[in-house]
């Protein structure tokens, strides 16, 4: 088993997500909610909120719980504030992977933006289409999907078998059908991260935005067909055992609103 199965087994254990959910808790101010104890500003969402060991889990020391599960190993801080300790501390976490899905307009690519370091990969179909033909990010020529395609097979084969020194990889796409999420996620060992948004929301974005007021219709058609397809992911007791996850934080496959 590479480390970073060993590793993922560790934070995919009951026990280190009751303790994680336990800390969350305790931690909270009754009135400002939980706040980062890295930069001391307030935890929004749940998504956000890392539980980083003080001591580097290791091979060594992952099953010993007097640092894997020592609340006073563990800081629950933001995510950007995550990928400064790593950065400034040199520690060396295993390369995590995120797929982060949800409707069109929902706001993945900016939730990314705001959560990568600088050091990771993000796979995101429109923007491998504005790299390789330098159109607007809303135009897609479908000419080119097959070129698209296959790079984006290039990153993902990358980015599941942890070649290169990237530190994390985001993958930014819908994603509605429940089966090919789960079976993606399996693949890649990789931690779903929901961007939630309703229909409603998707579309007064779109009406808004004025970069797209000239192919609306076709984005209208994106929406639609997202919810039309959207299975979500099957609440905890109904649902066991092909969940995954590499990751020090998140837990729960259901996300509060973004
Ligand atoms: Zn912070
Ligand atoms: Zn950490």
């Amino acid at each position: 088993m590479t480390k970073y199965q060993t590793l993922s087994y560790f934070y995919k254990s009951p026990e280190w997500r009751s303790l994680r959910q336990t800390l969350m808790i305790q931690r909270s101010h009754p009135v400002k909610g939980l706040v980062c104890e890295h930069c001391k500003e307030v935890i929004l969402k749940d998504i956000d909120c890392i539980a980083h060991h003080i001591k580097e889990l290791t091979l060594s020391n992952v099953h010993d719980a007097t640092i894997a599960l020592n609340p006073g190993n563990i800081l629950l801080v933001h995510h950007r504030c995550h990928n400064e300790i790593h950065t400034r501390f040199g520690h060396q976490s295993p390369q995590k992977v995120y797929l982060v899905y949800g409707p069109p307009l929902a706001g993945k690519t900016s939730y990314v933006k705001a959560s990568k370091g600088r050091k990771d990969i993000v796979l995101d179909l429109d923007e491998l289409y504005r790299a390789i033909t330098l159109l607007p990010n809303y135009e897609k020529p479908s000419e080119l999907s097959l070129n698209i395609f296959q790079i984006r097979d290039l990153l993902l084969d990358q980015i599941k078998t942890r070649t290169g020194k990237w530190s994390q990889a985001w993958i930014i796409g819908g994603y509605p059908n429940f089966v090919e999420r789960e079976r993606l996620a399996q693949q890649l060992g990789a931690e779903i991260i929901f961007i939630e948004a309703t229909q409603e929301e998707c579309i007064n974005r779109l009406l808004q935005d004025r970069d797209k007021q000239f192919v609306q219709q076709d984005w209208l058609n994106y929406i639609h067909d997202w919810f039309l397809r959207f299975s979500p992911t099957p609440p905890r007791s109904e649902f066991q055992g092909t969940e995954s996850g590499t990751g020090e934080g998140t837990s729960d496959a259901r996300r509060p609103k973004f």
